[in-house]
């Protein structure tokens, strides 16, 4: 299941296309995203702290996230935002810890607000379910004072773009995962859409659809893996 190069993903504001490091730096200077800040400056109400957060999963940093959370919002707003995009299976606990080496930090409160947390280059993980955990880690990577650039409190900059997986039968372009080859044959699973069809394994269910997120095939995470707003 590993992907074969470092994921890449789309700049929001501009559409050029870089790797996640790359995406850090651009999103520093990209000319249409001072303009959109810009645009929102003008708006009514008070400017407050925003802060850049580089979000990637903790085992596999091919799945990443770049986003803006307005400072007066609280870590509720980026748990809810985190399950939405990428984890929500079954209504789990989650948790936020000090740290970036999951478990064994200090846990923050869900209700403190982003600006009474955050610092440049602190990092932080994200527990969900403490059963068959996902990890996450936030890296506060960049601050700016001004307006939000929209009405929610988080506003999604770039992701990784979806992996690409290929047949474990015919080797061209996967869209399945069995997750009976996975947890039982200890095979790779993933499958196209004609393996997918006449595929023999049953225990798990049919094979589930490959969405753009780490939690994919845990705990039966099927997706659909969308941005809340
Ligand atoms: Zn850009
Ligand atoms: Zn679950
Ligand atoms: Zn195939
Ligand atoms: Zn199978």
């Amino acid at each position: 299941m590993a992907a074969r190069e470092q994921s890449k993903g789309v700049c929001f504001f501009c559409r050029r296309e870089l790797a996640k490091g790359g995406l850090t730096r651009h999103l520093k200077t990209c000319p249409k995203r001072q303009e959109a800040i810009g645009k929102a400056g003008q708006k009514k109400g008070q400017p407050q702290t925003i802060y850049h957060l580089q979000v990637q999963d903790l085992w596999n940093g091919d799945y990443w996230l770049h986003l803006e959370m307005n400072g007066k919002a609280r870590l509720q707003e980026l748990d809810h935002y985190l399950r939405e995009i990428w984890l929500e299976c079954c209504g789990h606990m989650s948790v936020f810890q000090t740290g970036s080496g999951g478990w064994g930090g200090s846990e923050i409160a869900m209700s403190r607000r982003a600006e009474q947390t955050f610092e440049p280059g602190m990092v932080l993980t994200h527990i969900y379910d403490f059963g068959t955990s996902s990890e996450t880690q936030v890296k506060v990577s960049d601050v700016r004072s001004g307006k939000p650039l929209s009405k929610h409190p988080i506003f999604l900059m770039a992701r990784n773009r979806p992996l690409e997986f290929k047949c474990m039968q015919c080797g061209k372009s996967a869209a399945w995962l069995c997750l009976e080859c996975v947890y039982e044959h200890d095979e790779d699973g993933s499958l196209c859409d004609e393996h997918a069809k006449d595929h023999p394994h049953h225990d798990y269910g049919e094979p589930i659809p490959l969405v753009n997120s780490p939690r994919l095939g845990m705990c039966g995470y099927t997706g659909p893996a969308e941005p809340p707003y």
